[in-house]
């Protein structure tokens, strides 16, 4: 039986190769050392495990959720923006539960995108975006981000037509680690509003920042709860990426559009791990700086190792990777095939998160030191 053609539509999965040829090389008994994924290695703090525990012995969490989130959760999402960016949410009508931060990004499209619509996406990005836009009926329109600009967009090259829908962002930025300040947001929200366009901002790193560069907030535009929806997550600044929980805020009616699919999909994140997700949002701030410290630590050992090989890269000031250029005369994945078949070690592709990520390779920090600090070495003796 045939698929549906929104599913043949998908570009091929170009780490599917790769992944093959990693899992052989496992099964043979080779020591791969894996930069591919970016899957926190630390566990979830204590403070926030307890707190599941005791949701789970209560049965008022045995129940269907509540669609948009709980009111607890809803207030708590509400208190953290105020506290952390100085913006004000009403919970009832401008935060919602997701499923994962991934969950919203995905759906959302369903909400605004109808077949032959567009999107603007950021080329090199998150596959989601662009995918969630195919699966919609609609085209991805690739966003420049040239490396001239520290990656980000060149809105002055962005192809907006008539059937233009929304345009993505995420900062800091998965893979190319490029932030931005509120000037930078300014811009894109100004932008959104001259061509009518929902702006989507994924902060999901929003707190994995180094250097003292601290990440602004979309809604600190100020009108930006008008065309923006910003969305957020425990799992990379909690280590939660497995409990599945996020939230989608700002514009209202972007908020309802979202609950229309949501409400019609899924019944809500389980209220436990909601209890979970608040006792992270309230809870004591000490591991986040230690959170920090780990992937500044391991930033600087992936950067100084490359530019001890002749590479000249800046340090990023965010997110948990490293976006490297490849060597002269090499691609994305003849790079990434050398460095996994000669040093054992994995890294992703570029070319896997857009056609302009070509040329490029993602060294991702989810490792634990001594892991990242073999690999590093092992690249060493292979490329030197
Ligand atoms: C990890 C990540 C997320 C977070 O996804 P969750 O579904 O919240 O775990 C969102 N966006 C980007 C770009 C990511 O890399």
């Amino acid at each position: 039986m045939r698929v549906a053609r929104r599913i043949e539509s998908l570009p091929p999965y170009l780490f599917a190769e790769l992944d093959r040829k990693l899992a052989a090389k496992r099964a043979e008994g080779i020591d791969v050392i894996s930069l591919g994924v970016g899957d926190p290695d630390l566990p979830t703090p204590d403070h926030i495990v307890d707190a599941m525990r005791d949701a789970i012995a209560d049965p008022a969490t045995h129940r269907y959720p509540s669609y948009y989130g709980s009111p607890d959760f809803r207030g708590a999402v509400a208190a953290w923006y105020s506290r952390r960016f100085g913006v004000e949410l009403d919970p009832e009508t401008e935060v919602m539960a997701l499923i994962g931060s991934k969950e919203g990004i995905a759906h959302i499209a369903f909400a605004y995108v109808d077949p032959g619509d567009e999107a603007l996406i950021p080329d090199p990005g998150y596959p989601v975006y662009g995918v969630s836009t195919r699966l919609a009926g609609g085209t991805p329109v690739s966003l420049s981000t040239p490396a001239e600009r520290d990656f980000l967009p060149d809105l002055s090259t962005a192809k907006v037509s008539h059937r233009t829908k929304a345009m993505w962002m995420g900062f800091p930025a998965n893979p190319t680690a490029a932030v931005a300040d509120l000037n930078a947001l300014g811009e894109a929200v100004g932008f959104c509003r001259d061509n009518d366009l929902l702006l989507l901002h994924d902060a999901a790193y929003c707190e994995i920042t180094f250097d003292g560069f601290v990440a602004p907030s979309v809604l600190q535009v100020s009108g930006a709860k008008d065309v923006a929806l910003e969305f957020g997550s425990t799992s990379k600044s909690y280590n939660m990426t497995g409990w599945r929980i996020g939230w989608a805020v700002g514009s209202a009616d972007a908020i309802k559009a979202l609950g229309v699919v949501k409400t019609n999909v899924d019944s809500g994140q389980f209220t436990a791990v909601q209890r979970a997700a608040i006792a992270a949002l309230e809870g004591p701030e000490d591991h986040l700086d230690e959170i920090r410290a780990t992937y500044q630590r391991r930033r600087d050992v992936v950067v100084q190792a490359l530019n001890g090989l002749g590479w000249s890269l800046k340090p990023p000031l965010g997110s948990c990777y490293v976006w490297a250029p490849v060597p002269d005369g090499e691609t994305s994945t003849s790079f990434a095939n050398r460095l996994l078949d000669r040093a054992g070690v994995f890294v992703a592709p570029g070319n896997g998160y857009g056609e302009r990520g070509e040329g490029y390779v993602r060294f991702s920090l989810t490792v634990p030191d001594d892991r990242l600090s073999e690999a590093m070495d092992r690249m060493a003796t292979v490329l030197s």
